[in-house]
């Protein structure tokens, strides 16, 4: 039993015997008719003050058995006792996930989760750094296209294809001003000036 809670908080962490009632509870506690899951698993009677009651409810009693197994009830409830009521809840689902994890794997616990994530995660910034790669490459290799297309196109003024001419005059053409601007800025399209 060597988890890092348990052992910080001492006391048997998984002893279900009848002295775990760190919290007695107080004369004036009325007790509740349908005891929380953790009450009803330390087979004790469940009042309104329970600490245990607002984050372990009836209908789900296997998240307090798995955390009460790995840490301990004592050990749960001192936690919650030493934390303001704001961050209780989240140091339960915290506590009862790390009980899960470590029930799961008792070797590496939730540290067996926390690496395999990081390798994922390494995994995944290498396999960016490789798309990165071949991204600029690729941009490379298009630019240098481009440059080799330009230097052609310009090292060949008189090529009998249109791609020289940029097709201000279009021989082929029986009314080639059909598509040049006229300078007006609305120029109809060149459907209508041919069906006109
Ligand atoms: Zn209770």
């Amino acid at each position: 039993m060597g988890f890092p809670l348990a052992s910080s908080l001492s006391s048997s962490p998984t002893s279900s015997s009848p002295t775990i009632l760190p919290c007695p509870p107080p004369p004036s506690a009325a007790v509740v008719p349908s005891p929380c899951a953790a009450c009803k698993i330390l087979r004790r009677k469940c009042t309104d003050t329970c600490i245990l009651a607002p984050f372990f409810p009836p209908g789900e009693p296997l998240k307090f058995a798995a955390a009460h197994k790995v840490f301990g009830a004592s050990n749960i409830i001192k936690l919650l006792q030493g934390l303001p009521e704001s961050q209780r809840g989240d140091a339960v689902k915290s506590v009862v996930y790390e009980a899960n994890a470590r029930l799961r794997d008792p070797v590496y616990g939730c540290a067996g989760v926390i690496w395999q994530l990081q390798r994922r995660l390494g995994e995944l910034q290498a396999q960016v750094a490789k798309a990165e790669a071949e991204l600029f490459t690729v941009q490379s290799q298009r630019a240098n296209l481009v440059a080799v297309l330009c230097m052609k196109m310009a090292a060949a003024p008189s090529a009998p294809d249109d791609l020289a001419t940029g097709g201000a005059t279009i021989p082929l053409q029986d009314d080639p001003s059909c598509f040049l601007d006229d300078g007006g800025g609305q120029a109809a399209p060149p459907w209508e000036l041919l069906w006109a």
